[in-house]
């Protein structure tokens, strides 16, 4: 390799979302692009999420006739994420992010498509959708990728070898209470059959979004390290040339012509940052993000002078973390009907079928001295063990027995003995008070199944959907924690995602987006996709930004 290869007009570093939506988007505009991934799989958390993007007024959304505008959904983040944001950035999102979803889908391999009535998640505030603005990615055959499909990062679900939306997950939920949810698994069934019989691979949620991602960037023939983690910035004078990054046990300098953009990701592998920033406890066994995200982008940028912003807060994740095991993010298994979420002492404490972000929020809000929150207590009777998915655990399949020797779950046949055993003495009171809700269908106390939100994930064929007595026994009882899926402050950026010192002067040259930039979000999470729709968009917008008006279009 001679010094003239080590030049590109935009360098990359991390191969997520916002790492591929940068590089494809160079290619479109007719520039070199390199993204340098530090570990040996492509694809971070971004291959092991949804992979739903909630960007508002795009033209998904259009022709599904939702009638969403610029102002509902500036109405609705500033209901939501407020003035924690400066407006500008807020507008950007919004200008930004349908442009981007056009181009993409228009040319290149990633497609998405609506998910009807994924409900934003405070849906009753000014400009909010119950008929929700978030949209999945479409399933592709993992073999269109030929080898390159070798080194994605894959998710692991545990959906027993069945390819499943987001979409088709919430009637499957439904399956043994509605003929929708029947009909759905027949359909998901098929589907499987059907791929069997042609040979093909088929992924959805993150995998797929990372699998169109790659297919895209392959085509337009950009380049893609792995293994190469960035070590440094170079800096010539105010401006950020190039990246130094370790390739085959050495340091080599790659100069980037037009501009490097970040997109490595949080912290939220590393326990000191973890420790210094967030709310305590916390820690790096609760995480969902991808392993590699260790706040690099983060100290590079401050050492720069870069501006900071949202440290103290995570994507949150409410999560069940077996010991030695991988945690499980509860996110429909909190619109279970028959299930409360109690401090140690036994009592509730929030509407458990809330948003996860705003749950563990709450989790943290409400922690006593005298009665943890953290962890907090699952409680889920036999019945509703028996009707519906737990834990990607079909209904009436048993808990795996190494959680109860281990003492991680804890089983009683009556509530009185449950709550013994996990020393909850307000327990018994506080679900005979539930049971009184449950029967009246109305949660007095917080509210459950009130928001459209709440009823997303629940039991339609009840009058409240998020409501049911806890009367049957075997009783379980299973730890919760505050788990995230990712780190959400980082690096101040601007509209066009230049990173920003703390006087607001853009870093010449730097860029920054998705999880390792401070949020658009600001300390909320709006709806279903929001993370991964800025960290798209705002990549987009940063590689516009390097190759100005008169870059000729397309390769
Ligand atoms: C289970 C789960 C479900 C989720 N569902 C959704 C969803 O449906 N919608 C949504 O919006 N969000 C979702 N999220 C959150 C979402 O996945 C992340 O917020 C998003 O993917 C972050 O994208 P990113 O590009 O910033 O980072 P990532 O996708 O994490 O990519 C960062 C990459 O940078 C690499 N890197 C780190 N340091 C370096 C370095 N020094 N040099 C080179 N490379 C480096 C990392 O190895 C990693 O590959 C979910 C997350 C999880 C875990």
């Amino acid at each position: 390799m001679t010094d003239a290869d080590l030049t590109y007009d935009v360098v990359v570093v991390g191969s997520g979302a916002a790492g591929f939506a940068a590089a494809i988007t160079a290619r479109l505009r007719g520039l070199t692009a390199l993204i340098v991934e530090k570990t040996d799989r492509y694809g971070g958390s971004t291959a092991l999420s949804g992979g739903a993007i909630w960007v508002p007024g795009n033209f998904h959304l259009d022709r599904a006739g939702l009638g969403d505008t610029y102002e509902k959904a500036r109405a609705y983040l500033d209901a939501t994420v407020g003035d924690r944001v400066p407006d500008a950035r807020k507008d950007a999102y919004l200008r930004h992010g349908p442009r981007m979803v056009r181009e993409f889908h228009d040319r290149t391999a990633v497609r998405f498509m609506y998910t009807p009535g994924y409900s934003d998640y405070f849906p009753e505030a000014l400009g909010g959708m119950a008929q929700g603005r978030s949209a999945e990615p479409c399933v592709v055959d993992l073999k269109k990728l030929g080898p390159l499909g070798r080194d994605m990062r894959r998710a692991g679900l545990p959906t027993y070898g069945l390819t499943m939306t987001s979409y088709d997950f919430r009637y499957l939920n439904m399956v043994g209470r509605t003929w929708a949810g029947k009909r759905r698994s027949v359909r998901v069934g098929a589907r499987a059959v059907g791929a069997a019989v042609r040979g093909r691979k088929l992924l959805s949620l993150g995998e797929a979004l990372i699998a169109r991602m790659r297919l895209s960037l392959e085509r337009l023939g950009g380049d893609l390290w792995l293994s190469a983690p960035l070590t440094g910035l170079v800096v010539e004078g105010e401006r950020v040339t190039g990246v130094r990054v370790l390739r085959d046990g050495a340091e080599r300098v790659v100069r980037a012509r037009g501009g490097v953009v970040l997109a490595s990701g949080g912290f939220s592998h590393d326990q000191a940052l973890r420790d210094k920033y967030l709310p305590a406890p916390t820690s790096t066994e609760w995480t969902h993000a991808s392993e590699g995200q260790v706040g690099d982008a983060l100290r590079l940028g401050e050492e720069l002078g870069a501006a900071t912003d949202l440290l103290d807060k995570v994507w949150g994740a409410p999560s069940l973390c077996p010991p030695g095991e991988k945690p499980f993010f509860l996110v429909a298994d909190r619109g279970i009907p028959g299930m409360v979420i109690v401090n140690a002492a036994g009592e509730r404490y929030a509407n458990e079928a809330a948003p996860y972000h705003a749950f563990v929020d709450r989790m943290y809000a409400a922690d006593r001295p005298d009665a943890t929150t953290v962890p907090s207590w699952l409680i889920l009777d036999a019945r509703s063990k028996a009707r519906y998915i737990f834990a990607g655990l079909f209904p009436g399949q048993p808990f795996p027995k190494r959680w109860s020797e281990s003492g991680f779950l804890k089983q009683a046949a009556t509530v009185e003995e449950l709550s013994t055993l996990i020393d909850a003495p307000q327990l018994p009171s506080t679900i005979r008070r539930f049971n009184g809700f449950a029967e009246t269908g109305r949660d007095e106390d917080f509210g459950r199944g009130d928001s459209v939100y709440d009823r997303y994930y629940g039991d339609p064929t009840l009058p409240n959907p998020n409501l049911a007595a806890l009367d049957k026994g075997p009783f379980h009882a299973l730890p919760v924690h505050p788990g995230d899926i990712g780190t959400k402050g980082g690096l101040v950026t601007d509209g066009d995602a230049r990173v920003l010192r703390e006087d607001g002067t853009p870093v010449a040259g730097l860029y920054a987006s998705g999880n390792c930039s401070a949020a658009v979000m600001g300390e909320t999470y709006p709806g279903p996709g929001a993370t991964i729709g800025p960290a798209m968009a705002f990549s987009w917008a940063a590689v516009n930004d390097i190759a100005g008006p008169s870059t000729p279009d397309a390769p």
